[in-house]
């Protein structure tokens, strides 16, 4: 039996306040909403995080997010919108079943969005640059 919550809502054993479904998706309505119409849209299968997704699950994912953010923003009547998708307890991931989140945004509504930024040390920038750059090309 599968412990997984989102699993648990895909396969129809938990209600949710479903508002769009296709074959690789669900998006449905998140049940402490930080917004009215704070949707979460998920894989049907099981994936932890997003460095898991199969290529397949991710074009799928992503071609309905515009879509979808849209239409929240709309019928929510709200300005904007921000995108989440937390990774690892320590990113705020509660729920191990990788979920986008869609968060209506309103002028008034206290919610915040600026992070203490840092400042790179002298040479650290560089030296980042040159380590991801030589995985993500491969030549590591
Ligand atoms: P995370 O912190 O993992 O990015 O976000 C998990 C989200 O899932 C939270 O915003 C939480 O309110 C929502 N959530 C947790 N359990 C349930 C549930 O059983 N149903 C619904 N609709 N949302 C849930
Ligand atoms: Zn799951």
């Amino acid at each position: 039996m599968n412990n997984c919550i989102f699993c648990r809502i895909a396969a129809g054993d938990i209600p949710a306040h479903v508002i769009y479904s296709n074959q690789v998706g669900l998006a449905f309505l998140d049940i402490r909403p930080l917004a009215a119409g704070h949707t979460l849209w998920i894989p049907k299968q099981h994936y932890g995080s997003l460095d898991e997704i199969t290529d397949h699950a991710a074009v799928e994912l992503l071609k309905e997010l515009p879509r979808l953010a849209k239409t929240v923003r709309d019928v929510t009547d709200s300005g904007g919108y921000n995108i989440l998708l937390n990774n690892g307890t320590v990113a705020g991931q509660e729920v191990a079943h990788v979920h986008f989140h869609i968060i209506p945004r309103r002028e008034d509504d206290d919610l915040g969005y600026r992070w203490l930024a840092g400042e790179y040390p002298d040479g650290q920038a560089e030296a980042l640059q040159e380590r991801l750059h030589r995985v993500l090309m491969n030549h590591a």
